[in-house]
């Protein structure tokens, strides 16, 4: 009985759980596990409905277009020629072509450590012959590049599916890339660097596969459900136009912006959703906020590379700042977080930790009478991301230039009326191009000044040097001013000071970028004149517009015409 009930268990455990700790090797195993059950089932099912209504699998390419979202599903490769060839008896070179006119990859980020890879190993104990076919599959396409004169060996290493260099792995993302007829970034700067970084070899051999879809949010979640205030000041100042499946239709708010009732109106929208907001963070947390406070958002997961660390770096540094000279006309602010860590992920953790202990320290000093609050609330979801961007006064985007593919938090604030601090990264730079620089705070280094200190050795210590506020934060936190308890607690929070995601080097344009910040918000009038200038340039980031673009660029499928639609689904 045991034996049998051990067996079902250990068979459970595959659909128990999304996401794995993969610190351990079991961990990582039943990760694949997972990936290929979930990818099978799909190809399965998709065979057995095309069969059903088509009799055979010829047209499956004019009829199926199958989508990899990130390397996570890219088995579903593998699978496809396994039962084409395996269990349908199809030629290789027929399947081969069908599958690749059937798939279409999207990358989402170029940080390769990011970049899923299997071990050769626990490939071939799992499945042996989506191995073999991987194995195959990269054979041809080394013999096809042979075959055209490309012979350097170095290339032909670089390309290879198979990293032989790192104990022979899978490389997943190649093998997305190998075998789609398109592959895409998620924001214009992404797919550019795709082409010139990880991808730069293949964006050679392939030039035509290589395309962009900038991201998008829906309309109706992130304002209709979200923001109901939003919602009627959008319907009424906007007449008959439907922005809610029209987002363009927004830009009807640009004639608008200097008008002083709607401003107005605009303000008591912002307020409510802020009363909102604080009354939600008083009765989870007990903290009470100030709703006329600017408030200050930083939502998304918790990375090193999104620099939650660059943001606490900041507050403290108005804390000293405030200390020191107690009677200057000081903004107040509210910052609020939010955001989970994976779970093994202990950098990511220590600073959720410090984002707390900073939070205890500023919070209870009588001395800043409420001019800084520092807010972490927990649990971070979609659902209360719908409490808190409504609220936002300011977003904050402040990754390392060349590290977010894209952001769609991004996106989500500027359409809810707050203004961006952010890096030239992502689509940050999209949204600039569409709100104008006097309607964002832009700062930091760009992609090609990141590379250049990369290239000749970053030392972050040439900026402590100069620069004695960031060497007071940074002693504060390493001694232990907001871990009493613990001195030693954060003596390594720039990743043991090699400061690998560069926050010492943006440090002193950020803090600029924020005085900026300050001083726009100190005239109401100029910061609801921006807000209502973001809120009407983000139609482009409609998640409508980027499916249309998939539709036309990569699916290449238009809409059904009435009588094209079956009456059932098979
Ligand atoms: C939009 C959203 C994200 C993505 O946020 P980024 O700031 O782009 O990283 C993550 N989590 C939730 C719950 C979201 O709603």
């Amino acid at each position: 009985y045991f034996a049998a009930m051990r067996e079902q268990t250990q068979d459970e455990n595959i659909s128990r759980v999304l996401y794995p700790n993969d610190s351990t090797d079991t961990g990582r195993e039943l990760r694949l596990k997972q990936e290929y059950f979930l990818v099978s089932a799909s190809i399965q099912d998709i065979i057995a409905r095309h069969k059903c209504r088509f009799h055979n699998l010829k047209n499956l390419a004019d009829k199926v277009v199958i989508h990899l979202n990130d390397t996570h599903p890219v088995l579903a490769i593998p699978e496809l020629m396994r039962i084409l060839v395996d269990e349908e008896s199809m030629d290789w070179e027929e399947a081969w072509g069908i599958s690749c006119r059937v798939f279409s990859y999207t990358n989402h980020t170029l940080m390769s450590e990011a970049l899923e890879t299997w071990t050769v190993d626990l490939m071939g104990r799992l499945l042996p012959r989506h191995l073999d076919i991987i194995f195959e599959i990269n054979e041809q396409f080394l013999d096809a590049l042979r075959a055209i004169g490309k012979t350097d060996p170095d290339l032909i290493r670089r390309v290879s599916i198979i990293d032989e260099e790192n104990g022979r792995r899978v490389r997943m993302a190649w093998l997305a890339v190998v075998g789609s007829h398109r592959v895409n970034g998620v924001a214009k700067i992404h797919s550019d660097l795709m082409k010139t970084s990880i991808f730069a070899d293949f964006a050679k051999i392939f030039p035509d596969r290589f395309t962009n879809v900038t991201n998008g949010v829906t309309p109706r979640r992130w304002i209709a459900v979200a923001n109901r205030p939003l919602t009627k000041f959008l319907d009424k100042n906007l007449g008959e136009q439907d922005w809610r499946l029209h987002l363009d239709h927004l830009a009807k708010l640009n004639e608008l912006v200097d008008d002083p009732k709607v401003q107005a109106e605009f303000a008591e929208v912002k307020q409510a959703n802020k009363q909102r907001l604080a009354d939600y963070i008083e009765k989870e947390l007990g903290i009470k906020v100030n709703p006329q406070a600017m408030f200050d958002v930083q939502i998304k997961r918790i990375h090193e590379y999104k620099r939650q660390a660059l943001n606490v770096m900041h507050i403290i540094d108005r804390y000293n700042k405030i200390l020191e000279n107690p009677d200057a006309n000081w903004q107040p602010r509210v910052f609020i977080f939010a955001g989970k860590a994976a779970s093994a992920y202990v950098a990511a953790k220590r600073i959720i930790r410090l984002i707390n202990d900073v939070a205890k320290v500023v919070n209870n000093d009588k001395r800043i009478r409420d001019l800084i609050k520092v807010v972490f609330i927990p649990n971070y979801s979609v659902s209360l991301a719908q409490i808190i961007i409504p609220a936002a006064d300011l977003s904050e985007q402040i990754s390392l230039a060349g590290t977010e593919a894209s952001g769609t938090g991004n996106m989500k604030f500027a359409l809810n009326g707050a203004l961006t601090i952010g890096t030239l990264d992502g689509a940050n730079v999209e949204i600039l191009e569409k709100v104008g620089e006097d309607n964002i705070f832009i700062f930091g280094n760009t992609v090609e000044q990141v590379e250049t200190l990369r290239r000749e050795g970053y030392d972050p210590f040439v900026y402590l040097e100069q620069d004695s506020d960031l060497r007071r934060v940074i002693k504060q936190v390493s001694t232990g001013t907001f871990s009493p308890e613990e001195h030693g607690r954060y003596s390594n929070v720039m990743h043991g000071f090699g400061d690998y995601y560069q926050l010492a080097a943006d440090f002193r344009s950020y803090i600029e970028a924020q005085e900026r910040a300050d001083k726009h918000y100190s005239d109401p009038a100029k910061w609801r004149r921006s807000a209502l200038i973001n809120i009407a340039n983000m139609g482009y980031f409609s998640s409508d517009r980027s499916i249309q673009d998939y539709c036309k660029k990569i699916w290449f499928i238009d809409p059904l015409s009435e009588e094209e639609l079956p009456s059932e689904n098979p």
